[in-house]
């Protein structure tokens, strides 16, 4: 199937309030812009080089998200343009992104990675540093970083019983943290292989790369 089709096949299966993330990564642009001339207006790098490169060549409506890991020395390069970062995961970095986006003159929306995986190898905070980050004084004096809620990703794994015990983890997560900060409203969960399950779990935002651009070739 084509870009096109797989897109709307995906569209068509999502409920209104969950948003599709196209993620795009390692992809070229002339895929990008069959998704962006079926609609698509919101797509997901995990590289910072890479997303600013498209971000040059592509049409200025599309909205870029930053899903992978964020190193603090590289958000400068796209603190001018990046509509969502998934991947934050420390205050250190928070304040970075406060600082770089002040210089643009720009409040940017992000998102707390919760580690739900039992995969060391996965990023995030931890519940209780995610807690007391949103309750420090410090967190409040940032004016400049607005974040709308949390991301997280699940183990990588068959067993659909860890997915849905790690994705209810992210839900009941974002619930309590948004008894003291009603605003919150964003919950990143689900992938190619999991965002149905993801969103019968309470996800309001899908990152989906290969079910539309078909199989990565890291090579
Ligand atoms: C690559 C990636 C995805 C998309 O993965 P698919 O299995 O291709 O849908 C989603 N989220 C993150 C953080 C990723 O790095």
């Amino acid at each position: 199937m084509s870009i096109k089709q797989n897109l709307n096949q995906i569209q068509a299966t999502l409920p209104k309030h969950v948003t599709l993330v196209a993620v795009s990564k390692t992809k070229p642009v002339s895929d990008l812009m069959e998704a962006y001339n079926a609609g698509q207006r919101i797509f997901g790098e995990n590289k910072i080089q890479e997303m600013a490169d498209k971000f040059q060549e592509m049409p200025k409506d599309i909205k870029w998200h930053m899903i992978g890991h964020v190193q603090t020395n590289k958000v400068k390069y796209m603190a001018e343009f990046v509509d969502l970062i998934h991947g934050v995961e420390s205050f250190k970095l928070l304040k970075e992104i406060n600082k770089q986006a002040k210089k643009h003159d720009r409040v940017i929306d992000c998102l707390l990675q919760i580690k739900i995986a039992s995969e060391d190898s996965k990023f995030g905070m931890s519940i209780p540093d995610a807690t007391a980050l949103l309750a420090s004084e410090d967190f409040s004096a940032l004016k400049n970083i607005n974040v709308i809620g949390v991301m997280g990703m699940a183990t990588f794994t068959e067993d659909q019983n860890q997915i849905k015990q790690e994705f209810d983890l992210l839900k009941s997560t974002f619930d309590s943290l948004q008894k003291t900060h009603p605003n919150l409203k964003t919950i990143s969960m689900g992938m190619s292989g999991d965002y149905q399950l993801a969103i019968d779990c309470g996800s309001t935002m899908v990152r989906v790369g290969s079910s539309i651009f078909g199989a990565r070739n890291y090579n």
